[in-house]
């Protein structure tokens, strides 16, 4: 499996990725989660990062691009899931260089379709395992025990990037630039649209069922 699982922010990508990679067995690849890491661990990509996570910006290409590379570099036969990435025209050209030169060329681009109502009301409630990086939501997928992990038992954290402000921000950052790489994939003939409406199970299936 080669994919890119594309989307808003919100539009439930790590939790697809999450069960994709259990059935598939593919790596899964989060820039975000890359750069939260290099965040937390205070590393010189992480400090530059930081500021523009914060505030629901895109960070340089450059520096994500680096991630993709380095970490697609090291996928087994499996494959790979990528989540977050590529998020610019830019990205997308490079990763298309990068898979040429792995000879990986993508298979699919999953585009999990919501609309910015529902975007708000998933963001607002979202949490995160920091140790497993599993997601939950307050309403729809609680965990068992208030706030803590139900598969590592680490204390769930509400991301500083999910406050309204920065929500506001990261759709508006979406809009711009990066719905504009869907008419790059579309052109590619590669692009498969799915309504991400309905239970979480619902919405795997129907990515299921696209990727055959
Ligand atoms: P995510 O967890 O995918 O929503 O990413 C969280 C934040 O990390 C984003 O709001 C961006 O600031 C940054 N980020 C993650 N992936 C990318 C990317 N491909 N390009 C630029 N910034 C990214």
């Amino acid at each position: 499996m080669r994919i890119v699982l594309f989307g808003p922010p919100g539009a439930g990508k790590g939790t697809q990725a999450s069960l994709l990679t259990q059935k598939y067995k593919a790596a899964h690849i989060s820039t975000g989660d890359a750069l939260r890491e290099a965040v937390a661990n205070k590393t010189e990509v992480g400090l530059k990062a930081k500021s523009y996570m914060d505030k629901g910006e895109l960070v340089p290409d450059e520096v994500v691009i680096a991630i993709a590379k380095d970490k697609l570099a090291s996928v087994g036969d499996a494959g790979f899931i990528l989540d977050g990435f590529p998020r610019t025209i830019a990205q997308a050209k490079a990763l298309d260089v990068a898979l040429a030169d792995l000879n990986k060329p993508l298979e699919a681009v999953i585009n999990l379709q919501v609309d910015d109502e529902e975007l708000v009301r998933r963001l607002s409630g979202r949490r995160v395992c920091p140790g497993c990086k599993e997601p939950y939501h307050v309403e729809s997928k609680p965990t068992q025990a208030e706030g803590v992990c139900d598969k590592c038992s680490t204390a769930l954290i509400h991301r500083d990037d999910d406050q309204p402000d920065a929500i506001r921000n990261r759709l508006k950052v979406y809009n711009e630039q990066t719905s504009p790489v869907l008419g790059y994939y579309e052109s590619k003939g590669i692009l498969k649209n799915i309504a991400a409406v309905g239970g979480i199970d619902d919405i795997f299936n129907k990515v299921a069922e696209v990727l055959g």
